[in-house]
């Protein structure tokens, strides 16, 4: 079918598709579907989750390799995470979170030519008291949660064109998608665009170069993940007295470094609903700055240094691993998000959302990513009035 064989263009929104099933468009198909619009789901991965996603090894070990948790900021979004809670589908995560700076005050010492903080610390330590929520049992719920019952899904389905009439003077004419196997999906009465930037600018450099262009703004830097399942307790913890404004934990579940190549290091195994065993799971991201040169890499390259990294946190010889994966993220994380809530396009039933999208309060990762998916699907229903079913 072309897109001229299509029907007239300024039907009501019954029909609409999301490309991208992470936070985002899980989000917008559901505020979609709520309204009783039927949606269609296209994510190019084996399932949707996105970068909130979670990895199993042939073991059915778990890993939250993307995002390994988030935080709420606007009250709007607080109001959506105690109704995960209440649904089950999130939980806190009261772990001991802490903030190093691996060498630094040894090195600044060294520089200055002290001799008497020469030999201090080699990780300076400080509490990093924040909120934090994960999906339950993994992080993959969260959007498992949003998607039921929202869209009719297709995996593996990368979308690689969308077809549609040019705007006239009316709105746009309906959409087809074109997949990376040359099938064509639709029509849709609108399309929602929900994937990264740089993949959007280039999902739409030809049907939606306007678009395209926005989102080639909006910058995203990458990054890898590195997976370990040990055999016992890693038991990283820092010594008494080396935590600034604060007493040192037993065991320490996550940290977020200053400098080197690690960026996050995080104790899988003591999120909310995972099972316990002997062993630990931890996952450790590396710096985006110290992932840029080697992001054409394989991925397995960076498994040595940054269990070197973890071993120098830690200050003695890692316990074995029962498992090892490491994991790219080409864009992990939006570093320049733009200042709107969402784009859409009432003329050309074109919308998009995504953790490119900071809106006013400057939100970021799943926040952002789950308002503004929201923003663009109440956005398209409010300007192009759909007429509910029967109405
Ligand atoms: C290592 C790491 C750590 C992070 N840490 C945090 C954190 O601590 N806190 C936080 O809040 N956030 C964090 N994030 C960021 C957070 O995961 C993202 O902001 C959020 O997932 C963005 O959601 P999204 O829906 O906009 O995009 P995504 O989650 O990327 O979802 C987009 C989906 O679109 C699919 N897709 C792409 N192109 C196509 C196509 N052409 N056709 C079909 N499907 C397509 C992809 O497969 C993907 O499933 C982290 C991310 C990573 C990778």
């Amino acid at each position: 079918m072309s897109a001229s064989d299509l029907p007239a263009a300024d039907q009501a929104l019954e029909t609409a598709a999301v490309i991208g099933g992470g936070p985002s468009g899980a989000s917008a198909a559901r505020a979609l579907r709520e309204a009783g619009v039927a949606v269609t789901l296209f994510d190019r991965g084996r399932a949707a989750g996105g970068r909130a996603s979670t990895r199993r090894s042939r073991t059915g070990v778990a890993f939250d390799h993307g995002s390994p948790c988030f935080t709420a900021h606007s009250e709007a979004f607080a109001e959506r995470v105690a109704g995960w809670r209440e649904a089950g589908v999130v939980g806190p995560w009261t772990g001991r979170f802490l903030r190093a700076d691996p060498g630094g005050e040894r090195d600044q010492a060294a520089a200055a030519g002290d001799p008497a903080v020469a030999d201090g610390p080699a990780v300076r330590w400080r509490p990093d008291p924040r909120e934090r929520f994960v999906g339950v049992p993994s992080m993959a719920a969260l959007v498992g949660h949003l998607l039921e019952g929202a869209a009719e899904a297709h995996a593996e389905s990368e979308i690689v064109e969308l077809l549609g009439e040019p705007a006239g003077r009316g709105s746009a004419g309906p959409w087809l998608l074109k997949d990376a196997a040359g099938q064509e999906h639709g029509p849709f009465d609108a399309v929602v665009v929900a994937v990264a930037a740089p993949q959007a600018a280039r999902l739409l450099g030809a049907s939606a170069p306007r678009l395209a262009r926005l989102a080639e703004r909006a910058k995203a830097a990458g990054c890898f993940s590195v997976m370990l399942a040990f055999d016992e307790p890693l038991g990283l913890a820092p010594a008494a007295g080396d935590v600034a404004d604060g007493e040192a934990p037993a065991a320490v579940d996550a940290v977020r470094l200053d400098r080197g190549p690690l960026a996050w290091v995080g104790r899988e195994t003591h999120k909310p609903g995972r099972p316990t065993g002997a062993g630990e799971c931890w996952v450790l991201h590396a710096r985006p700055t110290w992932s840029a040169p080697r992001l054409e890499q394989p991925a397995e390259e960076v498994i040595a240094p940054l269990k070197a990294a973890l071993q120098r946190l830690l200050g003695r010889p890692l316990p074995a691993t029962a498992y090892e994966a490491a994991h790219r993220w080409k864009f992990a994380h939006c570093v320049k998000p733009l200042p709107d809530a969402s784009f859409v396009s009432p003329k050309h039933r074109l919308a998009a959302c995504g953790d490119w999208f900071g809106g006013p309060e400057g939100a970021g990762g799943v926040e952002a990513a789950v308002m503004s998916g929201r923003h663009a699907a109440m956005t398209l229903l409010e300007k192009l009035q759909r007429v509910p079913a029967g109405g």
